[in-house]
This record gives C-alpha cells, sequence and structure tokens, in this order.
C-alpha cells in the first residue's frame, strides 16, 4: 500500500480563516500518524487578485498552527507552461472552442431562451458561441476580441466514455457527471489555464493519493474525473469534509477578517490548540 499523500491547496487572496484551519488539519491528520506526505500549494494563477503578503501569511499561519509540509512549495504561477501544454492536449483532441461572450451576453441569451439549462452550481452556458464557425472564429479573434476557452462537454464525454467512476470516501462510489457543468471554461486569453485545469493536472503531478477539499467543491469533481480521463492522469481518492459556518449558518469568508487566523492569534490571542478544538481535529501532538 503506498503511503498516502494528502494537499491543502489555497489561494493567496486574502487570510486564512477558520474554515482553511479546518481543511489544513482534515488534510494533515490523514498523513500525520502513516508516515505520508503533506503538501503544501499555492493556487496564484491570478495575478490579479494574488498577493505575496497573503502568500506570506498563509506561511506563517500555518505555522502557527503547528503543521509541517513538504519542500518545495509548488507555486502555480511558476508553471503555467504545464498548464499550456495540458491545454495543447485538449486543443489538439478539438475539445476546446472561443467563447467571445461577456456576462451580459449570456444573461440576455438565458432571459431570452425563457428556460436556462441549470445545474447544481446555477444556469449553465447557453453555448452562444459553439455555433460559430471557424472562419468567425478567427476574425474575432483577429479583430482583439477578449475570448476564453470552453470544453466542448458532449464531444468531452464522447471521447472519455460515460461510466467514469469516482470515490468520495465520506460519500462513497460516484458516477461522475459532468454534463452537469456543462461547457466549462479552462483558459482565458490572458491566462492559458484556470482553477479545474491546473488543480487536476497538479494533483497528478505531485502524486496525491487522496485529494481533501470542502463540500463546495464537490460537483468540481465531476469535472476533473473527466480531465483526467482526457489528459490520461492518475486517479486519486477524494474526501470532501463539510464547510464550517458561522452563528447566522453562513460561510465563513475571507473578507470577514474575525475569523481569520491573524485575528485569533493577535486580537483574541487564543492558542493554536484552541484552533483544533473549534474545528473538531485534535491532533496529539
Ligand atoms: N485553491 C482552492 C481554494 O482556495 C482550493 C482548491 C482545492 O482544494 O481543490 O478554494
Amino acid at each position: 500500500m503506498p503511503l498516502p499523500i494528502t494537499r491543502f491547496a489555497p489561494s493567496p487572496t486574502g487570510r486564512l480563516h477558520l474554515g482553511h484551519a479546518y481543511s489544513a488539519l482534515f488534510a494533515y491528520e490523514k498523513v500525520y500518524a502513516t508516515g505520508g506526505k503533506f503538501i503544501l500549494r499555492i493556487e496564484d494563477i491570478d495575478p490579479v487578485r494574488c498577493k505575496p503578503e497573503y502568500e506570506a501569511g498563509i506561511y506563517e499561519d500555518l505555522r502557527w498552527l503547528g503543521l509541517a509540509w513538504e519542500f518545495p512549495v509548488r507555486l502555480q504561477s511558476h508553471y503555467m507552461l504545464d498548464y499550456e501544454d495540458a491545454l495543447g492536449k485538449l486543443h489538439a483532441q478539438d475539445l476546446l472552442y472561443p467563447c467571445f461572450c461577456s456576462r451580459k451576453d449570456i444573461r440576455d441569451e438565458i432571459e431570452q431562451m425563457g428556460v436556462a439549462p441549470h445545474g447544481p452550481e446555477g444556469e449553465i452556458y447557453p453555448g452562444i458561441c459553439k455555433a460559430l464557425s471557424p472562419q468567425e472564429q478567427e476574425d474575432r479573434i483577429a479583430a482583439g476580441d477578449p475570448y476564453a476557452f470552453r470544453l466542448d462537454m458532449d464531444k468531452a464525454i464522447k471521447i472519455a466514455g460515460k461510466n467514469l467512476e469516482w470515490v468520495d470516501l465520506g460519500k462513497g462510489k460516484q458516477i461522475a457527471t459532468p454534463e452537469i457543468l456543462g461547457d466549462v471554461v479552462l483558459a482565458r486569453k490572458d491566462i492559458s489555464t484556470c482553477y479545474h485545469l491546473s488543480v487536476t493536472l497538479d494533483d497528478h503531478i505531485q502524486g496525491i493519493t487522496t485529494v481533501t477539499r470542502g463540500m463546495d467543491l464537490f460537483y468540481a469533481t465531476h469535472l476533473h474525473r473527466l480531465l483526467q480521463e482526457l489528459l490520461k492522469l492518475n486517479v486519486p481518492e477524494w474526501h470532501h469534509h463539510d464547510l464550517l459556518l458561522d452563528e447566522n449558518g453562513k460561510r465563513l469568508a475571507k473578507r470577514d477578517k474575525a475569523v481569520t487566523l491573524q485575528h485569533l492569534r493577535e486580537v483574541e490571542k487564543i492558542a493554536p490548540q484552541e484552533v483544533q478544538t473549534r474545528t473538531g481535529i485534535i491532533l496529539p501532538y
């Protein structure tokens, strides 16, 4: 049995909060007693929202929590060529098409349609740009119109097959139904990747055996399983955990300073063990 490898993969777009601590401890708990590896990955593909001071804050907060991770830490922004290469493999299978729609174009189209196709995360892309001819695509790109690349979901499923399975350690065996997400965006004109593509590739490259993350990404896993098949990547297990909620039943947010680990440490002066108590994951170290 290979030793487990888990990861915590935050985006440096704000300070970590109690929910992140829960997620990191959840991943850590799965490996610390077995001699497996806990990997920290910095998901910083968005140059506008990600800031070096938040990256430094992640190291500071996790060290304070008493966690130790593998070195070197993979910063996604240093590996854009890997993602471009993966995107190229999808292009080679003719699975991507350029989409020039603004949010407003999509909203207008959906309004006109009357009934919008819905997925678990809201309305799905109504396929406007799928109908463009190669010539129209070329002309608009040449004219400098901004665009993103979308996955042709029907074609992708035809290639990968319908009965892809994946296992969530909490919820059991799942049959992948990526079609519920529609033709998702996989890259933008200026960033040749997106969360889905880079996370799936990195989990493969880093040999992750158990992908741990919040329930909010449960549906994304259907798509990640499809991408693994299309790109011939390893298939790990997943364990999606519940999300910590505030006293009003709302998800914790990075913009709410009161729940950040920095605030708990510096203002409330709580001990790291208290974070374990509050998250319910108590590590005997
Ligand atoms: N980077 C993502 C986030 O901060 C998490 C990705 C994942 O764990 O798959 O929400």
